[in-house]
C-alpha cells in the first residue's frame, strides 16, 4: 500500500510503501512517555521503502540494554514521525501521521505487560463524535 503523510504543520513529510501486516502497536512506557498517550502504531518499514523529507529532529534514546534507538521528530510542531537504528536501516513511521491511519490496523500490540489495564474496555466508554465544546460533552464542562 502505498502511503502519504506529514507531521502537524506540514514541516516534514513522509511517502512510502507498507505492507499491511507490518503495523504494530507499542505499549511500552517509552511510547507512552514520549507521546503522552496510552500508545502509539507504528508502520514497520525498510529505509528503501520511505521517503521522509524536511529538517527533522532526533533524540538518541538509550535503553538500559545500551541499545540506541533515534526518535525522530519534527523541530517546529513536536510531531513522532519514527524511531530507526542509528544506522538507519528500519523506519518505525507513527501512522498518525499517515493520511492512511485508517487503513493501518495493527496486527500485533507489543509491550502488552505495560499497556494501560483499561485499553480493552475502550469501547463502553462514552464515544462523541464532535469535540470537546460539543454540546455532548457538555456534562464534563459542569
Ligand atoms: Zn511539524
Ligand atoms: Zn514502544
Amino acid at each position: 500500500m502505498k502511503v502519504t503523510g506529514s507531521c502537524y504543520c506540514g514541516a516534514i513529510t513522509i511517502e512510502g510503501n507498507i505492507s499491511a501486516d507490518k503495523i504494530m502497536a507499542c505499549h511500552c512506557t517509552d511510547c507512552q512517555k514520549f507521546s503522552g498517550a496510552p500508545f502509539r502504531a507504528v508502520a514497520v518499514m525498510p529505509a528503501a521503502d520511505v521517503n521522509i523529507t524536511g529538517d527533522i529532529s532526533e533524540f538518541r534514546k538509550t535503553a538500559e540494554s545500551g541499545n540506541e534507538r533515534l526518535q525522530g521528530f519534527c523541530g517546529t510542531c513536536g510531531s513522532h514521525i519514527y524511531a530507526t537504528d542509528p544506522e538507519k536501516t528500519l523506519f518505525m513511521i507513527r501512522t498518525g501521521c499517515l493520511d492512511q491511519r485508517q487503513e493501518l490496523v495493527p496486527v500485533k500490540h507489543i509491550f502488552g505487560k505495560s499497556a494501560v489495564e483499561w485499553i480493552a474496555g475502550i469501547g463502553a466508554a462514552a464515544w462523541v463524535v464532535a469535540g470537546p465544546a460539543s454540546e455532548e460533552v457538555t456534562p464534563f464542562k459542569k
